[in-house]
Order: C-alpha cells, then sequence, then structure tokens
C-alpha cells in the first residue's frame, strides 16, 4: 500500500541523496593515503539511499510502532514507567545546561554545578542519608557502587566479609551486583505473607555478613514491617543495610530509609523521579549514604565552599570514579526540575495516589485472578495466573492478549517467588478512567479465558508481528545478515 509500510532497503535508490551541499572547494585528498589500510572499507557499506522527506517518514512511522507511556497505559510493576512531565524536557534544553562541556573550568559552569549540588542535598533529605554521589548511571550501578563502598569501608576496619543477603523476591541485579563486587550472595526465602521472616534471617546472619540488601516495599509491593528489628539483627553482627530504592513511589514524603536504619540506598531517577526510561538509556542511579560511608564515596565530589560551588578530587579513600564526568547530567537536570517543581507536599501527594492507585486495581482485579498475598498493598501489587494455567492459558498468553487493546503488560514472571506471576504498577498520573478501561480489559480477557481460550492463545492479534519465537531468538540469535536477507526476513514477519 503506502510506501512507508516498505523497508527503507525497499525505497533505496541508487545515487539518492538527502542533503544538498555546495561543491567544495577544498582540494580532495585520497583516504587511502590518510588511513592505515585495514580501517578502509573493500566495499562501501550498505547504507539505504533515500530523500529527507523519506528519512523523516520512516523515522516517524518506526517511531508509531513504539509503545510509550505518552501513547498508552504501562503498568510495568517494579519499574515505574512514569509521566515525564514535558516541563523537565524544557528545562533540559535551556543553552545553559544543553551547550556546557564537561571539560569547561568549574569557574564558568557555577549554575550547572549549583543544580547538581542541591539535587544531591535533595535526595539526601529525601532518603535520609548524608550525602549523595549522583554518578552511577543505572540502578545496577548504583548498587554495585555501594557495595564497592561497603567493601572500602570493611577493608578500612581490617575486616574480611565475604556475604550478602538477598531475599528471594529482590530484583535480580541485587545477587548480580553482589557477585560483580566480588561478594557471595546468600538467598533469604520470605515468609507465607511475603515477607522476610526474621527468625530465617537471624540464621543467615554472622560474622561474615557484610550486608543485606532490601527493597522496602518489597516487590511484592509489600512493607517490610519489621524493618526496624531486621535492622537491628543486622548492624548487631557488624553488618550494613542496603536499601534498594529503584522504585520509591511509595514512600515519598512519608518515611525515609535512613529512619528504617539503611546506611546506603539507591534511587532510579529514571523511575521514581520521572525521567524518560526504556530504551536502554540514559538513565541514572545517584546513590546516598550514612555519615560512616561518607569518605568512600565516588570521586568527584561536587561540594560548596562559600559561595562557590567546587569539583573535589581530594577524597583519599574514595572507591574511585564510576562514571566519566558527573553523572548523565540531562537526566539529572530533568530530576531536579521534578523535584522543584513538586516541592515536598507534592511528592507526597505522589506517594498516596500512587498506593491508592494500586489497591483500587488489585481490588477491581482480585476476584478473576489468583491474589496470593492479598492485603493493603503499597505502589504495585502481584496476582497470579495460576486460575487460568489450569485452564491451559498462561500469563504470558494473556500479556500478549493486552497488546490487542494497546496496553502494555505488566511485568510478568517476576518475582520468581510467586506462581504465573503479574506484577501491576498503574502510577500516580493515571486516570480513574484509564484504570477502569484497563482492568475491563484484563475482565474481558480471564473471561475470554474461560469461554474462548484460542483467542487468547492465538494473540496478539492487531500488532504489526505476531508472536516471536523467543526460545529460538535467546538460543541461536541471528545479529548479522546482509541487506537482501534483511529484507527477505523483515518480509516473512509482516507475513506472519
Ligand atoms: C529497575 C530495578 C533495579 C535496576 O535498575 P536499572 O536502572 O535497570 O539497573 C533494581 N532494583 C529494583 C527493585 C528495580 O525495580
Amino acid at each position: 500500500m503506502v510506501e512507508y509500510n516498505d523497508l527503507i532497503f525497499e525505497i533505496s535508490r541508487s545515487g539518492r541523496v538527502g542533503s544538498s551541499l555546495p561543491e567544495s572547494d577544498v582540494n580532495k585528498v585520497d583516504l587511502q593515503d590518510k588511513f592505515p589500510k585495514h580501517l578502509i572499507r573493500d566495499i562501501p557499506a550498505e547504507l539505504p539511499e533515500v530523500s529527507e522527506l523519506q528519512l523523516v517518514r520512516h523515522y516517524t512511522a518506526l517511531s508509531n510502532k513504539n509503545h510509550g507511556i505518552d501513547n498508552g497505559f504501562y503498568p510495568l510493576g517494579s519499574c515505574t514507567m512514569k509521566y515525564n512531565p514535558k516541563i523537565n524536557e524544557d528545562v533540559a534544553r535551556l543553552e545553559g545546561f544543553s551547550r556546557i562541556h564537561p571539560y569547561q573550568p568549574a569557574e564558568t559552569a557555577q549554575g550547572a554545578l549549583q543544580l547538581l549540588y542541591e539535587l544531591q542535598e535533595e535526595l539526601a533529605v529525601i532518603t535520609g542519608m548524608d550525602a549523595v554521589t549522583l554518578q552511577p548511571s543505572a540502578g545496577a550501578q548504583g548498587e554495585w557502587t555501594g557495595l564497592m563502598m561497603v567493601k572500602a569501608y570493611l577493608k578500612e576496619k581490617g575486616e574480611t566479609r565475604t556475604k550478602v543477603l538477598v531475599p528471594d523476591s529482590a530484583h535480580g541485579t541485587n545477587p548480580a551486583s553482589a557477585t560483580v563486587a566480588g561478594f557471595q550472595t546468600v538467598t533469604i526465602p520470605s515468609n507465607e505473607n511475603g515477607l522476610v521472616d526474621v527468625e530465617e534471617l537471624k540464621k543467615h546472619v554472622d560474622h561474615d555478613t557484610a550486608a543485606l540488601m532490601l527493597t522496602n516495599p518489597n516487590t511484592l509491593g509489600l512493607f517490610e514491617k519489621e524493618i526496624v528489628e531486621i535492622a537491628k539483627v543486622v548492624h548487631e553482627a557488624g553488618g550494613l543495610l542496603y536499601y534498594d530504592g529503584a522504585n520509591a513511589n511509595a514512600i515519598l514524603g512519608k518515611t525515609t530509609p535512613g529512619k528504617m536504619g539503611f546506611d546506603i540506598v539507591h534511587l532510579n531517577l529514571h523511575k521514581t523521579f520521572t525521567t524518560p526510561h526504556g530504551g536502554g538509556g540514559p538513565g541514572a542511579g545517584p546513590v546516598g549514604v550514612k555519615k560512616k560511608l561518607i569518605p568512600y564515596l565516588p570521586v568527584p565530589r561536587i561540594e560548596k565552599d562559600e559561595d562557590k560551588y567546587v569539583i573535589d578530587f581530594n577524597q583519599p579513600l574514595s572507591i574511585g570514579r564510576v562514571k566519566g564526568y558527573y553523572g548523565n547530567f540531562g537526566i539529572l537536570v530533568r530530576a531536579y526540575t521534578y523535584i522543584r517543581t513538586m516541592g515536598p507536599e507534592g511528592l507526597r501527594q505522589v506517594s498516596e495516589s500512587a498506593v491508592l492507585h494500586a489497591n483500587y486495581l488489585r481490588k477491581k482485579l482480585e476476584p478473576y485472578f489468583e491474589a496470593p498475598y492479598s492485603q493493603i498493598c503499597k505502589h504495585e501489587f502481584v496476582l497470579s495466573g495460576s486460575k487460568q494455567k489450569k485452564l491451559g492459558v498462561r500469563t504470558l498468553d494473556m500479556a500478549k492478549r493486552l497488546l490487542d487493546f494497546g496496553y502494555h503488560p505488566p511485568t510478568i514472571y517476576f518475582p520468581l517467588n510467586v506462581e504465573e506471576c503479574l506484577m501491576i504498577e498503574p502510577t500516580e498520573t493515571e486516570s480513574k478512567e484509564t484504570m477502569d478501561a484497563f482492568a475491563d480489559v484484563m475482565i474481558q480477557i480471564a473471561k475470554e479465558v474461560e469461554n474462548n481460550p484460542d483467542v487468547v492463545l492465538e494473540s496478539p492479534h492487531t500488532t504489526v508481528i505476531g508472536r516471536l519465537d523467543e526460545v529460538q531468538a535467546a538460543r541461536q540469535p541471528i545479529l548479522r545478515y546482509t541487506k537482501e536477507e534483511a529484507v527477505e526476513i523483515d518480509k516473512e514477519i509482516v507475513k506472519s
């Protein structure tokens, strides 16, 4: 039909260009003479040759095939797919922020440094910590940074502790970060209420415990009520407490990890603090610490010296740099803008609405799905598709069916300790109508599973491509093909 459904390689015409430049008056030189031979291509790169307008339409058509928070509901649990207010974008694009250079002398970038300094201070208040680094560029990197500080702290005390305790409901990055930081992970099973069992925890805590990593509310959306006791058990054994604050949407302005007894926290600005999220980055995973860990924070530190902001490298016990320059600056500008536009009262309201919304949806859906932890939740909740599985339809099938209605599915098969798990997080900015419409579709799917399972099993029906063979994609990935093969493969996919 229309040419934008064609592949860009198909509309390519030899010699067509998307730009017109005046004739060059610089003498031509042969690249062969300027570069080592092995860096020069034998055959030209196979790039499509199209006009500027064709190129614009190509990328616009591709972007319309994406699902994002700006074009639909995205209730991905443990992921806080939050609306990014457009004022964040305006501020990040201000010339004073977007056109500075990281090698510029500090005296000429005082405004940017002030923003970084104030963001550190604000995040310290929000988390109840004494100091914050903005360097890590993701939650996982924040975890690793925190654990490297634990290591440096223990070394300075002359201790070698090797174990990091992680509950079985934790995000997969927790044990991964512990391993990369050189610790051994010990998994703590949750009790039947989905919480850390203090008696069970005590059995695992000893002189070899470096830290406990905890998410609170945990990844089931439940608040660890015994957190004060848990902190006491770990501290009395000489271990530290690490708070995975990737999703802090339920605690903003309500409580802080500091009050709960934690020593280290990371936040995901790309989740809780609205900055864009998805597509692999960029993100930001700032880390806050209590006083005793400040000497180990990454360098450089952004500090205030009377009325000047300075970049301080003089921190002899620091674990060093964990990221080039000062973190993902544009993301930090967006988070700062969000915090300043919301204010303390606004952030408190975020948490209240996030929790209200999650409980509203939970109550609507619980009659139709198995609810393994049916109790008041925080910003997210889990359901199980075990009832539907008995009828031959799995959670994956229901997730695919949701695509037919224009919804991004919730997180599925996580946390691992819930069978056929669906993890739903509506976020605070969704309207009642949006949540009602989503609930209606979920209920319709639950009914289809009983009356017309094939429509679910064969879904999605309305997307550009149908089901992918995920197992084959993982086992036999094809990472490189010629232009002709790409055209053939894409045609196959579009047909199926
Ligand atoms: C998303 C998430 C992480 C990891 O954050 P990344 O930025 O993806 O590295 C860690 N813990 C929890 C609970 C999360 O939801």
